[in-house]
């Protein structure tokens, strides 16, 4: 792929859609730093105090979980200095809230569009511990009316890029490659 002027990157579509191993590979092949607003509270929920626990039912049941926590979060892992030349964000912002309690800057959003249905099937199959038939439907409704209000932020900002996440993991990459150069040309 050709050098990109962007490095703060993130993809963005429902849980299913492949947008962490798509943002594991970009971030790996671009030399930036990958954060992942998902593991960072499955890492954060591992410590058993208030905060912890509370991170804990929420993420089973598949609610989103307080902004202050997520963003404060991301804002120190933004800050170490490995994500210093950039890095691919996964999963944050998710709502105009987080947004405003804090601004990752980003520069270009990928936007994987899949059909609810290939998700839920998707899922069903992973077998993560919050991936029960209740917590996949839950957080489909939460991406259609919260998430998506930011997918329109973005697209009016002209940051907003789509590709089509029903195909496999090559196609995929290589369609979010096709796009990203696209995009900068
Ligand atoms: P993911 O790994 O992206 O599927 O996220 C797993 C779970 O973490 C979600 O169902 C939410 O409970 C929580 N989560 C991840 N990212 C966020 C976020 N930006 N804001 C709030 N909750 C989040």
């Amino acid at each position: 792929m050709t050098e990109l002027n962007y490095k703060r990157l993130c993809i963005m579509g429902p849980q299913g859609s492949g947008k962490t191993t798509q943002a594991t590979m970009l971030a790996h092949e671009m030399g930036l730093c990958e954060i992942d607003a998902g593991q960072l509270l499955r890492d954060r929920a591992m410590q058993n105090d208030d905060v912890g626990v509370k991170l804990q039912n929420d993420m089973v049941e598949g609610s989103l979980v307080d902004d202050s926590v997520i963003a404060s979060l991301v804002k120190e892992r933004i800050e170490r200095e490995d994500c210093k030349l950039g890095f691919v964000m996964d999963g944050y912002p998710r709502s105009h809230s987080q947004m405003e309690a804090f601004d990752p800057k980003l520069d270009l959003i990928v936007y994987i569009e899949i059909p609810d249905q290939v998700v839920i099937e998707r899922m069903l199959k992973r077998g993560r511990v919050d991936d029960t038939p209740d917590g996949i439907q839950k957080r489909l409704s939460i991406f259609h009316s919260q998430t998506k209000e930011i997918l329109e932020y973005y697209a009016k900002e002209g940051k907003l890029i789509k590709v089509d996440g029903s195909h496999g993991i090559e196609e995929v990459a290589a369609e979010i490659r096709k796009a990203l150069n696209e995009h900068q040309s």
